[in-house]
């Protein structure tokens, strides 16, 4: 028997109690079609339904030019710091309490300096504009995740969309940055006649515009990571991986890649407690991942996004986390 999460369970019974199903998606590139499986694929969408816009405010760079008296005191500190540097090579490069004052002067909260354009940047949140036009991220059918996802009655098609620019702690969202999300269910059979091209967005990150790829959807049984089993099992755990010459962490639990249901990977940040605003703890839905293949996104520093959803009631907001 390879060694799985499944040949696990079966030799320590107690994990069968943390046991999840998540199917993994595995995207390739390919030319799906409305009524497949895809991720940046075309979307099974009816005719006379509105396509979903971005209206949250938008992080957007802004660059200042400084003045010539501020270029001219940047560059004389550097010079000061490295003149001292080159007295007394064996210390390093330091600042005196004044010329950080300066510094910050200068810096005026921006969060970059431009040394060839001479440009402080800063992000500023942008709320005008007519709003942004969302773009596909997911399409899946039921017959292709079954289990993972809990459809809701006559349900068979989720589709995610996201708005492909970047949001700072956006509406409902609290320490977030990345896109903003939304979900769709829909019944396929009900979707005739054809389906309209998706408006274009006016502005996007191209690491945000995914290559349409199809899935090769796989089920498999995924465990939760170390923080949320007990210690004990956890060891036993991670001596049964070792003796069968995987990792707990990403073989047998916290599958990794594109994925629906399973559990999350805290490697970033400890635990972190996903809450509703009714109270019950949220539960992982979707995981986006970060790749050059494939659908050729990223998100974070080249992390995973995931949405999470209520499992007391799906039409709760959905909370969103990138690790
Ligand atoms: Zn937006
Ligand atoms: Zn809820």
């Amino acid at each position: 028997m390879p060694a799985s999460a499944e040949s696990l369970i079966a030799e320590v019974p107690a994990f069968a109690a943390h046991a999840r199903t998540a199917t993994l998606l595995r995207p390739s590139e390919g030319a799906p079609g409305v009524r497949d499986s895809s991720v940046g694929g075309p979307l099974l969408w009816p005719e006379d339904e509105p396509w979903p816009v971005c209206r949250a405010p938008h992080a957007v760079r802004v660059h200042e030019k400084l003045t010539d008296d501020e270029r001219d005191a940047w560059q004389r500190i550097d010079r000061a710091v490295k003149e001292r540097r080159r007295l007394n090579p064996g210390r390093a490069y330091e600042l005196t309490a004044e010329e950080v004052l300066v510094q910050q002067q200068i810096m005026a909260g921006a969060s970059a300096l431009d040394m060839v354009t001479w440009e402080r940047m800063r992000w500023a949140q942008d709320a005008s504009g007519p709003g942004v036009p969302m773009v596909p991220v997911l399409q899946l059918y039921a017959r292709d995740a079954p289990a993972a996802v809990p459809w809701p009655e006559g349900a068979d098609v989720l589709q995610m969309l996201w708005c492909p620019t970047e949001h700072s702690d956006p509406p409902g969202q609290p320490r977030y940055w990345g896109p903003m999300v939304t979900l769709r269910y829909r019944s396929s059979s009900r979707v005739v006649g054809a389906v309209p091209d998706p408006p274009r967005p006016d502005r996007a990150d191209d690491c945000y515009l995914p290559r349409p790829c199809v899935l090769a959807p796989v089920e498999v049984t995924d465990l939760p990571d170390q923080d949320e089993v007990p210690e004990d099992l956890h060891a036993e755990g991670e001596r049964w991986a070792e003796d069968h010459d995987v990792e707990y962490h990403r073989d047998l639990a916290c599958r990794p890649g594109w994925k629906a249901g399973g559990w999350p990977s805290w490697h970033l940040t400890d635990l972190m407690a996903i809450d509703c605003t009714c109270g019950a703890r949220m539960r992982l839905f979707l995981t986006v991942d970060s790749s050059h293949d494939g659908p050729d996104v990223s998100v974070g520093r080249h992390g995973e996004l995931r949405v999470f959803t209520c499992p007391a009631d799906p039409a709760h907001p959905i909370r969103l986390n990138i690790q």
